[in-house]
């Protein structure tokens, strides 16, 4: 067995790692040495433990603040080396955080207080499908909703960009997931001027302030809706250029994955860096401590979505969520209507 069980349950290395001061080529970022710890070590932690380590692991790509931020400071690939070897213990590792997470969804239901919206952003083919799937696999459907947000309809196009965002957000108790969102407005719409010209907006507002304006509108939007109750995480799957072009090339190569591709995400890999630049601005300006921006290494698909199922359960647990507690009085009369249920004949 590897020493590298660093992943989620058992980290002990330096949290701050993505965070470092002189920026360097990601190819060079040295691969950090990792705590040794054991398989058995997941079924003995407790629910305080489990807690802990995820808020450690997944602090290291939680942006927070994002005045700051730069893109180049996060890897795309994990920082230790995982082989196929590895594999039973990485899905080990996600279905812990999958069974603490639909304990919590559970709670979060039963509260009726906050919702949680959570927003899956990337390039193409990074793994957003993928890791909403197996992420949200045991959570209760009942508690979850997931919207896709595609090119806008001609009824979408008549409003404005938070139109149909809005009419999507999790009731309270509530899971929400976007499946892209209204960040493509300040994405594909920024990438490619003529998407905003077809926004039929006024002229007049049509200027190079557009960007820095959708960023503050954004930025309230979200203030408010955390002030509602509604508490949003943001993730970016961050995949290289070199992956995005290997899982493009499986997709033609594999019949049942060609349903997957279309020439339009050929055409967008052209625009990489421009992508990259506005992805960079974006966070700089949206992530914020209430509403976070993740960025996930998205070079491994496992490793992705144990960063993104331990950023949930993270965020979920300082909800401090709990089951509603009876009253005495309803206590006293669930005992009276058990008395009966008994002396039934
Ligand atoms: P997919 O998620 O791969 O099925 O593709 C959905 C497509 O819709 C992507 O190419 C997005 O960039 C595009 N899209 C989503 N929202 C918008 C928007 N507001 N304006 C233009 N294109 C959008
Ligand atoms: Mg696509």
């Amino acid at each position: 067995m590897q020493d590298y069980f660093c992943i989620f349950i058992s980290y002990h290395g330096n949290t701050m790692a993505p965070k470092k001061k002189t920026p360097e080529k990601k190819s060079s970022v040295k691969k950090q040495s990792a705590a040794v710890s054991k398989l058995e070590d997941i079924g003995s932690l407790n629910r305080k433990e489990l807690s802990e380590r995820s808020r450690k692991f997944s602090k290291r790509f939680c942006v927070g603040d994002g005045d700051n931020f730069q893109l180049k400071k996060y890897r795309t690939d994990p920082d230790i080396d995982l082989g196929p070897e590895d594999k039973p213990v990485m899905k080990r590792t996600l279905e812990v955080g999958v069974e603490t997470l639909a304990e919590l969804q559970d709670k979060m239901y039963a509260q009726d207080k906050w919702s949680l919206l959570l927003i899956f952003q990337a390039m193409d083919a990074a793994g957003k499908d993928g890791a909403i799937k197996h992420v949200m696999s045991g959570v209760n459907p009942q508690g979850c909703q997931v919207t896709a947000f595609k090119v806008p309809s001609a009824e979408e196009m008549d409003h404005d960009y938070l139109w149909r965002c809005q009419k999507n957000m999790p009731e309270r108790g509530r899971i929400g997931i976007f499946n892209r969102s209204y960040y493509e407005d300040v994405l594909v719409v920024r990438v490619h001027e003529p998407i905003l010209k077809a926004q039929k907006l006024p002229e007049k507002f049509v200027t190079p302030d557009i960007w820095k304006n959708r960023f503050k509108d954004i930025r309230n939007y979200e203030k408010y809706l955390y002030r509602n109750g509604t508490k949003i995480l943001k993730f970016f799957l961050n995949v290289s250029g070199k992956e995005q072009k290997k899982r493009f090339i499986e997709r033609i190569d594999n019949p049942e994955k060609n349903w997957k591709f279309s020439t339009a995400d050929a055409k967008e890999r052209t625009f990489w860096e421009d992508y990259m630049k506005t992805y960079e601005e974006m966070i700089r300006f949206t992530s914020t401590k209430e509403s976070p921006w993740y960025v996930v290494p998205a070079d491994n698909k496992s490793y992705a979505r144990i960063v993104i199922v331990s950023a949930i359960v993270n965020a979920m647990d300082e909800l401090n969520l709990a089951y509603p507690k009876v009253s005495k009085e309803k206590l006293a009369e669930l005992r009276a209507i058990r008395q009966a249920l008994i002396d039934e004949k």
